[in-house]
């Protein structure tokens, strides 16, 4: 294929200066970012469950929010009290009993008016309270109150203290997230030195809506959120990142609106000998046409491709990227993880044959002499598409003449990483991404605001729906029945054990237990794929299962994304009350990919909660990803303090799905009217509004201001 253009790697590195030249953070929030070592107490032992939980500088701190509050009622004796309510009380020792054996160590103690009340206590924390509540003596004590048999019991109390003020001072005490290693009096100490250290900073915020929404500054907001349930505190934290997140991405926009890219037309020539084995949907012909239309004008394309699981987004990618070629220029496809980005590498070189187009696979992997030589062929041009992981855009990576980029499952990867592909063109690249993240209307916005969006709302002819079951674990010996039956006609499946973080160790034991249970029944049959394994190990799993050699695929939810094997038929996904809605359906996704009939069996636990109840009967229900995000919106939302960062898909840490739906159209017209009146954030709130980027770390807003 011909290409034009020269190396961009000068070019590029002279950028990437320049960038970091000017990304220098304003001094005003230097002790913001001071690390946590500075603090007194914080040694090398308590530095790591600290940065376990992502706290490593002073301002982590300060936003490490409670998860709620204990809120203590002082009573003067336990007859004013109930059982399972959280209080505060003055008791006198009157006996130490140490049980035998393992059992627990119990003080007895009463008070003011005669009424018993033990204090139990578990394992090591006996040492302390055997020094803390001496026979004989009188202590404040804090905790719920519990009833165990006659007694009146109060479990690992608190705090335990001599006079009254420490424990009147916990009327109300924030609850902390925690990690191994660390204890609520400990973090809440942190969280007090960090808030001390607070700078006054400038107010970003637009002043009518400042006062119209009653909201404190931000100083003031921090504090308060650490001090109580205050709503409006809490609400302006969320918006305040809320906004920080509009402004880059409307910083990303204006840039890419001022940037020049390469217009791309084809002649059709190549897409005609693409050899696909079906007809286009109605969908699929249309967003290829938006996106044609795109890439023919000079502004550089930022266009997102939705389309549900199984809608058919990897033909679309690949025509598109035949466009490029067919106009002379270079094209890469980025995938999230080895096991996607083979696939696609292997499905674009089947149906690409004959079109002349040639097609490397580039990963992390690669090394020595076949490295070499691919990145040669990115240099010089021979090799017109390029199918990797986030290797692709290393440093060491130059193309002659990139001019499309197309990200999929897009959700994965972080708008800076969007950002830093972006840089890699002479000019700037066109940019599809692609997502099947059902993501809320709602959601789209504040992920994908500065991009156009394509849907494919409709899938392939002759799609049956999936019959989807909930079964409790209690049948596993018919599931595993039903499992054998499946096989031995013919058909594939998978089987999938919860592991939704790859670093837990209990749940990565039970995979490989259940492997080696299926295993003892289906003998080689069975393969086993998950996070953990080596590279090699893991595409020869992968492999045996698409070559259609083994017939069960045990796996984490590392076939979450994008894995398409039409032969599978069967999912069996275990503990699926530990899965969000919106990845049960990613997982579902990977059946019903053919014409066949398809089943899917929610192994569910004894004991579901209301909520884990509804959530699988949804499930059962709908095949619809946006119904199942907005309905999983709807029942998480309700009321929760908590914050989102634990349920993954959006970019926030701070703002609650609720305060999204409540704040993020807000904050858009107010970044908006900034941008409008003050684009380059020169003026007093402009300024104001940097210091916002900085905090939330989405200072590569900024750097597109001044780097251009
Ligand atoms: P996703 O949108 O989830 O990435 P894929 O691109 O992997 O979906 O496509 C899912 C399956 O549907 C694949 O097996 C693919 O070959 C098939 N497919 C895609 N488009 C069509 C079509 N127009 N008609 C029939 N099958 C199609
Ligand atoms: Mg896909």
């Amino acid at each position: 294929m011909a290409a034009r253009g020269k190396p961009a790697r000068a070019a590029w590195q002279a950028a990437a200066e320049r960038a970091k030249s000017l990304t220098m953070r304003p001094d005003a929030l230097n002790s913001l970012f001071v690390e946590i070592d500075a603090l007194d107490g914080v040694g090398p032992k308590l530095r790591r469950p600290l940065e376990k939980l992502g706290l490593a500088r002073i301002k982590d701190l300060a936003y490490h929010l409670p998860d709620r509050f204990v809120e203590r009622r002082a009573v003067a004796n336990l007859d004013e009290a109930s059982v399972g309510e959280n209080i505060i009380v003055a008791l006198t020792v009157r006996e130490h009993r140490a049980s035998s054996g393992r059992g627990p160590f119990r003080v007895v103690t009463e008070d003011a008016i005669g009424n018993y009340c033990t204090l139990t206590y578990f394992g090591r924390a006996s040492y302390t309270a055997k020094k803390q509540l001496p026979a004989g003596e009188r202590r404040w004590i804090a905790g719920r109150l519990d009833q165990y048999g006659q007694m009146l019991q109060i479990v690992h109390p608190e705090h335990v203290s001599e006079d009254a003020s420490t424990p009147l001072g916990q009327l109300r005490e924030a609850v902390y997230p925690l990690s191994e290693g660390l204890t609520q009096g400990r973090v809440a100490a942190l969280v007090q030195q960090a808030l001390k250290a607070l700078p006054e900073l400038p107010e970003w915020i637009e002043p009518g809506l400042l006062a119209r929404m009653k909201w404190p500054d931000w100083r003031e907001a921090l504090r308060e959120a650490h001090k109580g349930t205050h709503a409006a505190a809490r609400d302006r934290l969320a918006y305040d990142e809320l906004l920080a997140n509009a402004l880059a991405l409307m910083l990303v926009r204006e840039s890419n609106r001022s940037q020049r890219g390469t217009p791309l037309s084809g002649d059709g020539s190549l897409r005609a000998k693409l050899r696909l084995p079906f007809d286009l949907t109605g969908a699929q012909k249309r967003s290829i046409g938006e996106i044609e239309g795109d890439m023919a004008q000079a502004a550089p394309m930022l266009r997102l491709l939705q389309g549900d699981v199984g809608s058919g987004k990897t033909v679309v990618a690949l025509s598109t990227m035949m466009i490029a070629v067919e106009a002379g220029a270079q094209a890469a496809l980025l995938a999230p993880t080895e096991i996607l980005a083979r696939q696609h590498f292997e499905t674009l070189s089947r149906i690409a044959q004959g079109t002349g187009a040639e097609i490397a696979l580039l990963t992390g992997r690669d090394k020595g002499r076949a490295r070499e030589s691919i990145l040669m062929g990115l240099v010089d041009g021979s090799i017109d598409i390029v199918v990797g992981t986030h290797a692709i855009f290393q440093d060491s990576v130059a193309y002659r003449n990139l001019a499309l980029v197309v990200i999929d499952e897009q959700h994965r990867f972080g708008v800076g990483q969007r950002l830093m592909l972006a840089r890699k063109g002479r000019r700037a690249p066109h940019t599809l991404a692609m997502t099947a993240t059902p993501i809320p209307r709602t959601l789209t916005l504040a992920q994908y605001g500065e991009m156009d969006v394509s849907r494919l709302d409709e899938l392939p002819p002759g799609r049956q729906a999936i019959d989807t079951r909930v079964v409790s674990v209690e049948r596993m010996g018919d599931v595993v029945g039903a499992l054998a039956r499946h096989i031995e006609a013919g058909q594939q499946a998978y089987w999938v054990c919860p592991m939704v973080r790859e670093s837990e160790s209990d749940d990565l034991a039970a995979a490989e237990a259940r492997y080696a249970a299926l295993k003892e029944r289906f003998g080689q049959d069975v393969a086993l794929v998950h996070g953990q394994l080596r590279p090699e190990a893991k595409d020869a799993a992968m492999e045996r299962f698409a070559a259609g050699q083994a017939k069960l695929l045990v796996a984490t939810t590392v076939i979450e994304v994008g894995v398409d094997v039409p032969n599978a038929t069967l999912m069996v996904i275990e503990q699926a009350e530990r899965f969000g809605l919106a990845q049960l359906h990613q997982l579902r996704g990977r059946v019903g990919r053919g014409s066949a009939k398809s089943t899917c069996l929610l192994l569910r636990g004894p004991a579901l909660s209301e909520t884990a109840r509804q959530r699988l009967a949804l499930m059962r229900e709908t095949q619809d990803g946006f119904r199942l995000a907005e309905e999983d919106l709807e029942l998480r939302g309700g009321g929760e303090l908590l914050g989102t960062r634990q349920s993954g898909d959006t970019p926030f840490r701070i703002a609650s799905l609720e305060q999204i739906q409540k704040l993020l159209p807000l904050a858009h017209d107010d970044a908006r009217l900034l941008i409008e009146r003050d684009g380059g954030l020169a003026g007093p709130r402009g300024t104001a509004a940097r210091l916002l980027l900085y905090l939330f770390e989405r200072d590569w807003g900024v750097q597109l201001l001044r780097g251009g």
